[in-house]
């Protein structure tokens, strides 16, 4: 049956039944402690906040704010961890845990599917085939290392670094959380981990499962609060790492509170993408790749492609096709298989793309937006371009971080390197050609840490993945995410 939250807006076209996932098998707790020291303890001030679905505005759960003191109790039962068991345990056998983490969180997988929908409102197809089975992977391919890290450091021995403090975003909150501890803890670290302020639920759940897990009490802390809780993590004295990923402003403020002590850090941070096509690319695969690049998961991707960068002869038929395609986008409940775009994880993100829209419109940009319906209650934003950009706008600049795309042409190949490397950012970039010897051109002019040829947004463990200039300091994933954990010695 048609509904507005289903309707194809073709001509002529077809209407999905809706298919929504049962959400009867996820356990939320009306009120949420700290995990500390393998437990979920109250907040030592006795505060709470409300964790809510950003698709219907309703309370999901109580959560605790962590305050400084109890980030300090974490991270003395971290500590104390460190120094004992999890200090004391052989590689083999840590590989092991780790192991069982990520078996857990596969067996568990539609629990934290549905809950990391219902949190942060991303559509459960994401949740359920990207987020929670690369959450899994991370931990499967760091548990490998485990006992391996001599060859992965041939001549050297890797020591943990101790207590890492790790404070991660909401845009994919099981994934991020996966990404920072899976190599601290096979690498031997022990962790105080902060969730962001919106999406705690799927790392609380994580803290149950490392519970059932049996790991030793204090190998992994919970922190759930707001940047307040964060910034005490990052200056506290008994830390030895700081992984933070979030925006460049909020980074700048870690790397300064950083500078001058002691603790490693590495720094994941924002992104402004440009996905590039050129005229001999397949160009229905292309368009198809700019729709995954930049409207799936409500742009809410730090390595979204929120930059087209088209061929001129081509740009007519790309923008044309783009636009029939933004059309048939599904907008709506997160929880129905068939949604493409879900929620936009907060009021005040939303009111941020807002602003960004209104900018853009002002700078002399023509907006198009898809037509498409969007429910009436909670936070939604229509699949939007902006044509006739200059390079200096600022919707060409900042990161937006919503399903907002501007779009450029270019004539030669080095105006196309030229536009690409033109923002503060280099996180990521995309290319689209028939030609192999044009794609490897391009990954070594443009300055950015990903670059995917003829596809977009794919991840996976074995490959590093991290910022050049604003974009961040320092690699997670692969190899090279073991390095940020350890300590080398002759
Ligand atoms: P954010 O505002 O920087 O927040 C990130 C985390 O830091 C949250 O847990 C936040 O807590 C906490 N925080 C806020 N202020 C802090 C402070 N002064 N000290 C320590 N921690 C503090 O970023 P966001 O809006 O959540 O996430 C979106 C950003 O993340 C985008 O810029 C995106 O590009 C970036 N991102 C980057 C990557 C990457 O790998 N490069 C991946 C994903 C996302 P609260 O939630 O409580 O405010
Ligand atoms: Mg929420």
């Amino acid at each position: 049956m048609a509904t507005p939250e289903n309707k194809l807006a073709f001509d002529g076209g077809w209407d999905y039944a809706p298919a929504p996932e049962s959400t009867d098998h996820a356990r939320i707790d009306k009120r949420y402690g700290l995990f500390i020291g393998g437990d979920f303890v109250s907040p030592e001030k006795g505060r709470y906040f409300d964790t809510i679905n950003p698709a219907n505005e309703q309370k999901l759960a109580r959560v605790a704010k962590g305050s400084e003191l109890d980030v300090d109790k974490a991270v003395k039962a971290a500590r104390k961890a460190y120094a004992g068991p999890w200090g004391r345990m052989k590689a083999k056998e840590r590989g092991k845990y780790v192991f069982r983490i990520a078996r857990m969180i596969a067996e568990r997988s539609r629990e934290f599917a549905a809950i990391e929908s219902l949190d942060g409102g991303k559509p459960i197809r994401e949740s359920r085939d990207i987020d929670v089975p690369l959450a899994s992977a991370h931990f499967f391919y760091y548990a490998g290392w485990a006992d391996k890290l001599e060859y992965a450091f041939p001549g050297r021995r890797a020591k943990p670094l101790g207590v890492a403090g790790q404070i991660i975003p909401w845009n994919f909150p099981l994934l991020m959380a996966a990404w920072k501890l899976a190599p601290a803890l096979a690498c031997g670290n022990t962790v105080v981990l902060k969730p962001a302020e919106t999406t705690p639920l799927t790392a609380l759940k994580l803290a149950e499962l490392i519970a059932d897990a049996d790991l030793p009490p204090g190998v992994v802390n919970v922190v759930t609060g707001a940047g307040d809780t964060g910034a005490a993590i990052v200056t506290h004295p008994g830390v030895d790492k700081i992984a933070f990923t979030g925006s460049t402003g909020v980074g700048r403020i870690i790397q300064r509170a950083l500078a001058g002590t002691k603790k490693k850090y590495t720094l994941e941070l924002g992104g402004k993408a440009a996905n590039i096509i050129f005229a001999d690319a397949a160009i229905d695969q292309a368009v198809e790749g700019i729709v995954n690049g930049i409207f799936f998961n409500q742009g809410h991707v730090c390595c979204a492609g929120s930059r087209l960068l088209v061929q001129e002869s081509v740009a007519d038929e790309v923008i044309q096709k783009l636009k029939d395609r933004m059309e048939t986008l599904i907008v709506g409940d997160p929880l129905d298989k068939n949604t493409d775009i879900g929620a936009i994880n907060s009021k005040m993100q939303l009111e941020k793309i807002d602003s960004y829209l209104e900018i853009g419109q002002q700078e002399g940009a023509e907006m198009y937006q898809s037509s498409v319906s969007v429910p009436k209650s909670g936070y939604w934003c229509r699949p939007t371009i902006f044509t006739g950009v200059a390079q200096s706008n600022r919707v060409v600049q900042e990161e937006i971080f919503g399903p907002v795309l501007a779009i450029q042409t270019f004539r030669s190949f080095d105006e196309a390197v030229e536009k690409a490397n033109n923002t503060p950012y280099g996180l990521s970039g995309g290319v689209w050609t028939d030609k192999g010897a044009k794609i490897f051109k391009m990954t070594q002019s443009v300055r950015a840490g990903v670059i995917w040829a003829n596809t977009f947004n794919k991840f996976d463990p074995t490959s590093p993945f991290g910022g050049y200039k604003e974009s961040g300091v320092g690699r997670e994933g692969g190899l090279h995410g073991l390095d940020a954990y350890v300590r080398l010695e002759a």
